[in-house]
């Protein structure tokens, strides 16, 4: 059994993987590993080139790039957006491609919060991403009310949440909810469906920031009949840093004012009639606000294809084969090292990366990087590790536990600081 635990066992994994030609695909640092797609996705040929052609398409036709050329410019966001559809299980004209994570939060909630008689409150959660928070408090206050309008639904343990006490808190106080898909943290994954159900119920709006899921698990945004939701590119999508987000919103939807109109907000054959009654698309792309940043949509055309030909299922199958497999490594290899595994241990509630704890996190980090592993730390002491399935593979896994195993055993973390980075 021992033979489980061998390079050759990786190897063998590999040698069986479906989706192993996709690696060639990627520019991986060749001689370390890459452990930290959940933050920053890396870097494709296909989104390198499509990158290129877009420069090149301004550098070939100028204003006339916005219609003309292989990719032209004006239709880009609807055109991504599509292609980004079968990722969330939406609708081809649910899904635009526009703004920010933040941004797009802020448009929704500026669009669907609606506080009236009663329900004035918006729920949210104690463990999510503060961005989020940010903008909900921030949003509040536009409308005129404190933080005590924010209910944020609080974790036992602060590593997961149970979706008993989120549904416990939809009370009739309450005008709207915004939640993660997957806790960026733990990794743990929460039941969209059951949580759109229980709003709907209740008669309570509800959206997703789906940042840590897209790209790693499939979802059925629309089946579940889920309000909204908003999510970046550049983590599991591998967009490249600052690429342009992307948002969800259900057809029921389509014609509503949008929070924060623009003249991209229009419906696409009215907005050069420059007219000052906006005439909003009948789509999702109500949702845009200004001009699209098409430089740093570019990369998205290539990066969205490799999704296309690979298959979310598939990369999903994959991702939880690699998370399985390091898991069962650092259980085996580092049970005495005080590295405790935090992450969901089954498929239904584990997302797309490992998380593990331990009090001199932030130096164990510092050490894995001086030996080329890229993980992340989180304050104050978690290290998250994501295996990802386009580009990872099940050696990479075990160079990684194996490097961990040495620094743990030998304490190369002495000679660090256990603080963290300016960027961790
Ligand atoms: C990464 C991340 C964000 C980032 O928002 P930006 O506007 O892209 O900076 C927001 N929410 C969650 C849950 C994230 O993981």
């Amino acid at each position: 059994m021992t033979e489980k635990f061998t390079r050759e066992y990786a190897r063998s994994l590999d040698a069986k993987d479906e989706l192993r030609k996709y690696r060639d695909e990627f520019y991986l640092n060749n001689d370390g590993v890459y452990m930290d797609g959940n933050s920053l996705g890396l870097m494709s040929k296909r989104a390198e080139q499509s990158a290129f052609d877009l420069l090149n398409s301004w550098k070939k036709y100028g204003i006339d790039g916005w219609t003309e050329g292989e990719h032209p410019w004006y239709f880009l966001s609807e055109s991504l957006g599509e292609k980004m559809s079968e990722l969330v299980g939406a609708k081809k004209d649910e899904v635009i491609v526009t703004g920010s994570t933040t941004v797009n939060l802020h448009h929704l909630v500026s669009t669907f919060y609606q506080p009236e008689g009663k329900r004035t409150k918006i729920l949210a959660d104690s463990l999510t991403f503060p961005t989020d928070i940010y903008a909900l408090k921030a949003q509040l206050k536009l409308k005129g009310y404190d933080d005590s309008h924010l209910v944020q639904v609080q974790s036992e343990d602060g590593q997961f949440l149970k979706e008993e006490d989120i549904i416990e808190a939809m009370t009739d106080e309450i005008a709207l909810i915004v939640l993660p898909s997957v806790l960026y943290r733990s990794g743990q994954i929460l039941d969209m469906k059951r949580l759109t159900e229980a709003a709907h119920e209740r008669n309570i709006k509800i959206g997703f920031d789906l940042c840590h899921s897209v790209g790693s698990i499939p979802h059925e945004l629309h089946e579940w009949d889920v309000d909204f939701a908003f999510w970046c590119t550049y983590k599991h999508l591998n967009g490249g840093p600052g690429s342009v987000a992307a948002l969800y919103l259900n057809e029921k939807f389509f014609g509503v004012s949008p929070g924060l109109a623009g003249w991209f907000s229009s419906d696409k054959e009215k907005q050069f009639d420059m007219d000052h009654t906006l005439t909003p698309a009948q789509t999702a792309g109500a949702f845009q606000i200004g001009t699209p940043h098409v430089l740093s949509v570019a990369p998205l055309i290539g990066a969205l294809e490799l999704f296309h030909e690979a298959g979310i299922e598939n990369v999903r199958k994959k991702s939880l084969q690699l998370t399985d497999y390091m898991m069962e490594l650092i259980e085996h290899e580092l049970k005495d090292d005080g590295i405790v595994i935090c992450n969901p241990k089954n498929h239904e509630q584990r997302g797309g990366h490992v998380y593990v704890e331990h009090p001199e996190a932030a130096r164990i980090c510092k050490a894995l990087k001086m030996q080329k592993v890229i993980p992340d730390f989180r304050t104050p002491s978690g290290i998250r590790l994501a295996p990802v399935a386009l580009y990872n593979s099940f050696e990479d896994v075990y160079d990684c536990v194996q490097i961990l195993k040495t620094i743990m055993e030998e304490k190369r973390y002495n000679q660090f600081e256990n603080e963290r980075n300016i960027v961790s």
